[in-house]
């Protein structure tokens, strides 16, 4: 698929940070290219793909269990359609591709990252149906919010409003599926509180209402060939240093609910096309850092949420 803020329904530039290859670096390609610049191709080409150079979904979902062989991980797997928009193409196509992946027997539930405005009724119908249809398979719907704040999203260009958002949660809520948010930490102008003014709007939006929420934290990756690489360029905005980070995100933590669940909490950009901060290539140290940080001050998520979801920024 692609998204609707780079095939000029509402701008063709995409998010300030988003990568040519539609933030899914990771993800198995579709088809046997390896380059982001052939991939960027195919997805601008959709229509003229020949069937026959795209991967089924099972080939798909082998090739993602591959990359995890060396690693302990046991044989269940969730289906994860992450790059681009992942629900915007006509609801029969979506319905194909998710039951493909629901069918697979390796495969416990599918995860949707898209946008908020691209949740319509038919698509909504569509994952209910699912959910009835697959009751031992979880479907859970990934929105990228990034930040609450209006002029960040802007600067970001985003393309939607924080209603648009509030809207699709109480569309989820009201159908009972399961949300997990994306936030990134370190946005062109975001102070630490104004990030906790994020996760402490998310304690009140998600808490109570959904059978299941979670989050994942993203630290803001500066990635070639983006327009937020020309501004990190012009020194328009600086990176976190890994101290930062650790600082911020273990007062997130504090902050978050200890019922919402974490999926990630620093994310590592593609290393061929990460320009800053460049110590976040080295993962396992940004983690160990993190549990030694969060060893020292004795602290854990939830330790300074109440459950009024009001929160002292101090
Ligand atoms: S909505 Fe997602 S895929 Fe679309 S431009 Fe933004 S980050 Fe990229």
């Amino acid at each position: 698929m692609t998204c609707p803020n780079r095939d000029g329904t509402l701008g063709t530039g995409g998010c300030i940070f988003c990568s040519r290859g539609g933030s899914g670096e990771f993800a198995i390609k579709r088809t046997a290219v390896s380059s982001i610049d052939q991939t960027q191709h195919l997805v601008e080409n959709y229509a003229r793909i020949p069937a026959s150079s795209v991967l089924s979904m099972k080939e798909q979902l082998q090739k993602g269990q591959e990359l995890f062989h060396t690693k302990k991980t046991g044989d269940r797997f969730i289906a994860y359609f992450q790059a681009y928009t992942n629900t915007y193409a006509p609801v029969a196509y979506l319905e194909e591709i998710y039951i493909q992946a629901l069918e697979e027997p390796s495969v416990s539930g599918i995860s949707i990252a898209t946008r908020p405005d691209c949740l319509g009724v038919d698509v909504l119908t569509l994952l209910s149906d699912l959910q009835t249809r697959y009751p031992d398979k979880f479907i859970w719907i990934e929105l990228g919010l990034q930040t609450i704040h209006e002029r960040t999203a802007l600067y970001i260009r985003r393309g939607y409003e924080l209603s648009c958002f509030e809207h699709a949660l109480a569309e989820l809520s009201n159908r009972s599926i399961p949300v997990i948010v994306h936030v990134i930490l370190g946005l062109p102008g975001e102070t630490v509180a104004d990030m906790l003014a994020t996760i402490q709007y998310l304690n009140q939006k998600l808490v109570g209402r959904f059978p299941m929420c979670g989050i994942k934290l993203q630290l803001l990756h500066v990635l070639q060939n983006t327009d937020l690489a020309d501004a990190y360029d012009r020194q328009e905005f600086s990176v976190m240093t890994l101290e930062q980070y650790i600082d911020t995100v273990v007062t997130c933590l504090e902050y978050l609910s200890p019922d919402i669940v974490i999926h990630r909490l620093t994310g590592d950009g593609p290393k061929d096309l990460l320009i800053a901060p460049l110590w976040s290539r080295n993962k396992r140290n940004v983690l160990n850092t993190l549990h030694s940080v969060m060893r020292q001050r004795q602290t854990f998520q939830g330790r300074t949420y109440h459950e009024s979801g009001s929160i002292n920024i101090v």
